[in-house]
């Protein structure tokens, strides 16, 4: 038996970040930069006004009171995209909307609300004249050209993780294409004579292949392309040809067929096409698992062989295939996030393996406290839909009792924990 984290390290051990090839910017969130990001224009491009109001030389304001207002001549009006040939002279102002360039002359906004603009309005008079209640800085209101982002700058640089806020960001740049890791193509293959896919009538004996979608899901999840290749039947035939088709994959994942039952056959397809790295991990749920690379024609395929209990399947992929997934992609290897919480529950770990038990996980009072969400059957798939968290007990403790700390994976990261 090899520990959890050798396991995952001869995983990562035999996959790369992936090359690079432009995106299109919206459907690059969650991949990461392969190249630095210069801007080649100012963000903003122009002194702009922050506020609607009117544009004036701070000089017009001087003295002015609520009571007493000074009366500016308005000579035009200039809204957000459109340029004004006017000029802001002394006891001139041009009204201006949020985003407007600042007018030649003006070097302050008044915001309407420090104008008597609504009590003229009310009053039905034209708005040649307006008069201002309060005396403005020079500067005021005005977002500086070059503010954000000055021509010629590093904006993002290469290995960022592209999130709404980067694609934001690159947006403002006016690129509609970002060079990114491309995403794995990762290609999913189930196996077993029992299962079904879904949309069939139910046959006496037979189950659906929840793995497939379990699986696929988590992969799209984590950024990759999931190619389902549906369910190979228990020989080595089926499997072979099966397996043929994820020549064109970055990393593939099997499900079941890989602990000591007399029609496990992807241990010895494995072992013919390719190079067994390891079989067994020290952990529950999920400790068959293989690793090898697979020679498919002239390429060599990663090649992650999850068990096959629904529960064990889903929990070995996030314990391994996302890590190399999130290689591929040129993110950083981060570990899921993981709280500090007090069980709930007894739980007993009887043979020295590392335990994910399925939690569920609740704040009160600015403390995280972890339940166990009921049978804990690897084949109980409802737990999972019940969890939000993976406790983590580990090798070398024999039980976790209640009101002891306890770390926990947290699955989500719910806003209303
Ligand atoms: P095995 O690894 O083939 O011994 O399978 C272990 C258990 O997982 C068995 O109960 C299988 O029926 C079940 N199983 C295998 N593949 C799938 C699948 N794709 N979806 C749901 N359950 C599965
Ligand atoms: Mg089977």
């Amino acid at each position: 038996m090899i520990s959890v984290e050798e396991a995952l390290d001869k995983v990562l051990s035999h996959v790369d970040v992936l090359e690079a090839e432009d995106e299109l910017i919206l459907d690059s969130m969650g991949q990461v930069l392969a190249e630095d990001i210069y801007s080649t224009i100012d963000i903003p491009g122009m002194d702009n006004t922050a506020m609607d109001g009117y544009a004036v030389q701070a000089e017009s304001t001087v003295g002015a009171t609520h009571s007493s207002p000074n009366i500016l001549r308005v000579i035009g009006e200039v809204a957000a995209g459109y340029l004004t040939k006017e000029e802001v002279t002394p006891g001139t102002a041009i009204r201006i909307m949020t985003g407007a360039p600042i007018p030649t002359g003006a070097d302050a906004v008044v915001q309407f609300e420090d104008t008597d603009e609504e009590k003229r309005k009310a009053n039905n008079e034209p708005l040649t004249e307006i008069g201002v209640f309060r005396e403005v800085r020079v500067g005021l209101n005005i977002r500086q050209a070059g503010e954000d982002i000055t021509s010629g700058s590093l904006v993002l640089s290469k290995g960022t993780l592209l999130r709404p806020q980067e694609i934001g960001v690159l947006a403002s740049l006016g690129r509609d294409v970002v060079p990114v890791h491309r995403r794995p193509l990762v290609a999913i293959l189930s196996t077993g004579d029992e299962l079904l896919d879904v949309g069939k009538p139910l046959e006496v004996g037979k189950i659906y292949s929840s793995n497939t979608y379990s699986l696929a899901a988590q992969a799209t999840r984590c950024g990759a392309v999931p190619k389902i290749l549906g369910i190979a039947r228990d020989n080595m035939k089926s499997l072979k040809e099966k397996i043929r088709e994820a020549r064109d994959a970055d990393l593939l994942i099997t499900s079941a067929g890989v602990s000591v039952g007399d029609y496990d056959v992807v241990k010895d397809v494995l072992a013919e096409q390719g190079e067994v790295t390891f079989w067994t991990v020290r952990m529950k749920p999920g400790k068959p698992l293989a690793f090898g690379m697979l020679q498919l024609g002239k390429k060599a395929v990663p090649h992650l062989g999850l068990p096959g209990n629904p529960v064990s399947s889903m929990i070995t992929f996030e314990q391994f295939a996302r890590p190399a997934i999130f290689k591929m992609l040129g993110r950083k290897i981060s570990d899921k996030p993981t709280i500090r919480a007090r069980s709930e529950s007894y739980i007993k770990n009887r043979d020295g393996r590392r335990v994910f038990a399925r939690v569920k996980v609740r704040q009160e009072e600015g403390e995280y406290y972890a339940s166990l969400v009921g049978p804990q059957g690897s084949g109980i798939l409802t737990s999972m839909a019940l969890a939000n968290g993976l406790m983590i007990v580990p090798e070398d403790v024999p039980a976790v009792n209640v009101g002891d700390e306890v770390v926990v994976q947290m699955l989500d990261w719910e806003q209303e924990l």
